[in-house]
């Protein structure tokens, strides 16, 4: 349980603790698990978390989403983070992951070379860089950026600004500068 993300040895030891003695949440979580394997895996085309039985995806299968514009993500989660915020409509595409040499991550254990297939089918004018903000994340956005230069394709970055409900007093200096930068006229 503890090499989930975000949970820690104590933690893990203490759901294992739970689950020991609760039968019938440990049955119920190793029914849903067995399911999560059978049915559920990562769209062939876009990376998203889908059903086996939905390969493409829904989100690569809607007629009313818009090819031209294809938004890039780190990972699945991501997709589902956008999707919530009900701000895209075109389609997407999940590297899963970004370039780390630090933990031997390089361009071949991403899914760099399907991006440049599905763009170079044609009908992708904007690629839209969706990635994290830290300097891995940079460095990737930065080399995606590179690969898709000479490929007939604008490339924006997601705007980063101040949080909703925030303001100047609680933004850490890199997002205030990047606001400052992504100013726009009133
Ligand atoms: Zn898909």
């Amino acid at each position: 349980l503890s090499r989930l993300p975000g949970i820690g040895r104590r933690s893990g030891e203490r759901m294992a603790i739970k689950l020991v003695h609760d039968p019938v949440l440990l049955r119920d979580l190793t029914q849903a698990l067995r399911e999560a394997t059978e049915e559920l895996r990562c769209c062939s085309r876009c990376g998203a978390i889908t059903r086996a039985s939905e390969d493409p995806c829904r989100l690569c299968t809607d007629h009313r989403r818009d090819d031209a514009l294809l938004c890039v993500v780190e990972d699945p989660s991501d997709i589902v983070l956008i999707e919530k915020s009900r701000g895209f409509n075109g389609r997407y595409h999940a590297l899963m992951g970004r370039l780390s040499p630090m933990n031997g991550k390089g361009p071949a254990d991403l899914r760099i070379e399907p991006l440049l297939r599905r763009v170079a089918e044609g009908k992708v004018t904007e690629v839209l860089l969706a990635l994290n903000t830290d300097v891995e994340s940079d460095a990737t956005a930065g080399y995606l950026c590179h690969l898709l230069k000479d490929r007939k394709v604008k490339v924006t970055r997601l705007a980063t600004g101040l949080p909703a409900g925030s303001g100047v007093m609680y933004a850490d200096p890199l997002t205030l500068a990047r606001a400052i930068e992504g100013r726009q006229p009133v």
